[in-house]
């Protein structure tokens, strides 16, 4: 291919087929993208950010909701009875790995599921004259009580920011993101961040999209040269991304949904929503163009907050 260019490092060598949605939700449209950011992004934030969904996934399994793929999350829970760490899979089965005990006579317990490992305790306490027993811990089944929590890391928003160009480059739109955010992409934190958690509610971009879906919006304003996104998780964990603080390029309003339940995808042009730029950890302002967006920007009174 000649006319191919990478969306992410411009690359134009080895073409490979990237997904827009991951593949791990269930995603099946992709994108040419070049093999190296392809696998490179899986490995550094993607995959680390559907790991460390894993909790949820589960939780949400819990309720109902079937992921495409099986998913577990480590070391769910603790049996404070025994002491044995469980897994728990989207299949709803509470996994215990092998355990061990290793008791010293009288005193200290240790557990282990690594067999290495309670050898290494077993030469330990003969090294120290004691005597010992060893024993296996037997797991049981049980509907377990968890929580968990949700890091709202580099991770996502990295994964975000990916989404939303993935989105623009379906649509034809390229070289349209501003370096800092691709800089964020390619290389994570090295300056502010262009991507935050939005903790407020979009009744608009909600109204799209079938419940506990997987969304991305990208909007671009010619008036105010602003490129934005906005990424859902599930419908529930919602990232914002500051995509271009001097966008050039006509308005344009695009949505990619994915519904979880169903795994059906859709992509389409849709009517521009003008979603507010939320409160939260974004730098807004003047971070890129000496410019406001909009007058609810500067109440944030933040310090690279110029006056409208
Ligand atoms: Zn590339």
């Amino acid at each position: 291919m000649t006319d191919y260019e990478c969306p992410y490092c411009g690359g134009t060598e080895s073409s490979s087929k990237d997904h827009i949605f991951s593949d791990f939700f269930g995603g099946q449209q992709t994108i040419a993208a070049c093999r190296e950011c392809n696998s490179r992004f899986g490995h550094e934030f993607e995959g680390r950010f559907i790991n460390a969904l894993a909790p949820m996934i589960v939780s949400l399994a819990i309720c109902g909701l079937r992921p495409k793929r099986k998913v577990t999350w480590k070391y769910a829970f603790v049996d404070l009875e025994t002491g044995i760490k469980y897994d728990v899979n989207s299949d709803l089965f509470a996994i215990a790995p092998v355990q061990w005990q290793v008791l010293e006579e009288g005193g200290r317990a240790m557990t282990a599921t690594d067999s290495r490992i309670v050898e290494r305790h077993v030469e330990n306490f003969k090294k120290q004259g004691k005597k010992i027993s060893i024993s296996r811990l037997e797991s049981k089944s049980m509907r377990p009580e968890i929580s968990f929590p949700i890091h709202f890391d580099d991770n996502m928003k990295r994964t975000a920011v990916k989404m939303c160009i993935g989105l623009l480059h379906h649509f034809g739109y390229q070289q349209v993101i501003h370096p800092q955010t691709m800089d964020y992409l390619l290389n994570g934190e090295t300056g502010p961040i262009p991507a935050g958690i939005a903790c407020v509610s979009y009744p608009a971009l909600d109204a799209l999209r079938e419940p506990l879906s997987h969304v991305i919006y990208v909007q671009g304003i010619k008036k105010k040269k602003f490129l934005y996104g906005i990424v859902q998780f599930f419908g529930v964990l919602q990232v914002y991304c500051i995509l271009n603080g001097q966008y050039r390029g006509e308005d344009l309003s695009l949505l990619g949904t994915l519904n979880s339940v169903n795994f059906l995808e859709s992509f389409s042009e849709t009517p521009a929503l003008n979603l507010q730029l939320p409160y939260g950890d974004i730098p807004v302002g003047d971070y890129w163009t000496g410019r406001c967006f909009g007058n609810s920007m500067c109440k944030l009174k933040r310090s690279s907050a110029r006056t409208c």
